[in-house]
């Protein structure tokens, strides 16, 4: 029997009727005659909801205990979803990730897969049973309870297609699969019905939050194909695979929350602003050193300590740590090459003409990104769409 591996998110088992609803969904899959595994999110905004309250209990609360507490999320929609599917005559279990064999590193809050011993899992599907796995979650090899980063379950579910040897893995969310933008953005965004993983994964990394780009990575490195499809409205999708037809899509990408941290003095002060950012746990991304100093991002949505690590910084480098809040990034994706006319040019042009200036530009073979006020990165978002995947 094949087996399936399907993931929920977290707008997809929202309440007890969309649970009921999923419940149905993974039962017919059941009766095709497949072996099914389903990964779950955390009900609607319940991650966010959590964090809030740790945030009330504590500023700068500790990873580990972070942890805890948002696992906490998952655990609820998997038990749910396994009692729904059994009054409706079906067999099932649910299992927590450490249950599942989902074994990480030691990295709290954003830790990364290292290896799936799925035996329970394998024991349960040919008992018969439907498996339902609580996504984002996994067990350090300390045995401590860890999470995977926002939007881990897409990384659960690919890392469990790839340890039970299914081909694919199934992952249903509010939209039906991965557009030129985000539709609730961009409302003409044109729908890519295929995409390689390095278009993808470029993407990700850029903040678009439909698949998370370790998930990505994962799938890429164990040539998993993902099917991204809307829970209740089946129908199109996006196949993301090797050798995609599609492979030169055009994207934008808007990702909000990044704080640019920038320090002046020689390089050993960049770099002490940097150690003390990775012993929070925060990670800097786009760094930059020249020789008047340096600067780097941070995605606060990724970076829960971040507050601590701001403290400490000031306090270490006294007056010469600077902290701009409040910016975005717009980010164009691509093959550069194959654009027409010189991409950096076209940008500033396009955001000129919306009356956005960039706090800076950055450039690769695939990406071109700027800087700009969170406040605009809706408006550089649709200009940009505009300019340069409406009319290329
Ligand atoms: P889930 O909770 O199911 O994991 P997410 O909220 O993480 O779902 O991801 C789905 C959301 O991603 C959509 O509601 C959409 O607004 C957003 N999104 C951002 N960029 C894109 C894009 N390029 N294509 C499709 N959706 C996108
Ligand atoms: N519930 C987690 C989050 O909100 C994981 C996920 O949704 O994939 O980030
Ligand atoms: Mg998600």
């Amino acid at each position: 029997m094949s087996i399936v591996v399907q993931k929920y998110g977290g707008s997809s088992v929202a309440d007890v009727n969309k649970i009921r609803q999923v419940a149905e969904r993974v039962m017919q899959t059941k009766r095709a005659g497949h072996d099914v595994v389903v990964v779950v999110s955390a009900m609607g905004k319940t991650t966010d909801g959590l964090l809030a309250l740790a945030r009330e209990v504590s500023p700068s609360p500790p990873r580990r205990e972070l942890d805890m507490l948002v696992s906490t999320g998952e655990r609820v929609s998997m038990a749910l979803l396994s009692m729904a599917i059994q009054k409706r005559g079906c067999d099932a279990i649910s299992f927590t990730g450490s249950q599942s064999g989902i074994i990480t590193n030691d990295r709290h809050f954003d830790a990364r897969i290292i290896e799936v011993r799925p035996h329970r899992v394998e024991d349960e599907l040919a008992r018969g049973r439907v498996v339902i796995v609580a996504g984002y979650q996994g067990m350090s090899y300390k045995r401590e309870i860890t999470t995977l980063g926002r939007g881990g379950s897409d990384t659960t579910a690919i890392a469990m297609a790839a340890a039970l040897g299914a081909e694919r893995a199934e992952i249903y969310s509010d939209v039906d699969g991965v557009y030129s933008a985000d539709p609730r953005v961009v409302p003409d965004a044109k729908h890519l019905p295929e995409l390689s993983y390095e278009a993808m994964q470029e993407m990700a990394e850029a903040g678009a939050k439909v698949l998370n780009a370790a998930a990505v990575e994962f799938a890429k490195r164990a040539k998993i194909t993902i099917h991204a499809r809307a829970t209740f409205s089946p129908g199109r999708e996006t196949v993301v695979r090797e050798a995609a037809t599609n492979g030169a899509a055009r994207a934008v990408v808007g990702q909000r929350g990044l704080v640019r941290v920038s320090v002046q003095g020689d390089h050993a002060v960049l770099d002490r602003a940097l150690a003390i950012a990775e012993q929070g746990g925060v990670a800097a991304h786009d760094v930059e050193a020249d020789r008047t100093g340096g600067a780097f991002l941070v995605a606060t949505l990724h970076a829960p300590g971040f507050g601590a690590v701001r403290t400490e910084i000031e306090g270490a480098l006294a007056g010469a740590a600077r902290f701009e809040d409040g910016v975005a990034m717009v980010s164009f994706v691509g093959d550069l090459r194959a654009h027409a006319r010189p991409i950096a040019r076209e940008l500033l042009r396009v955001l000129g003409d919306a009356s956005i200036v960039p706090h800076r530009m950055a450039t690769t073979a695939l990406r071109v990104s700027a800087l700009v006020d969170e406040a605009s990165v809706d408006r550089a978002v649709q200009a940009v769409h505009r300019a340069l995947v409406n009319d290329p």
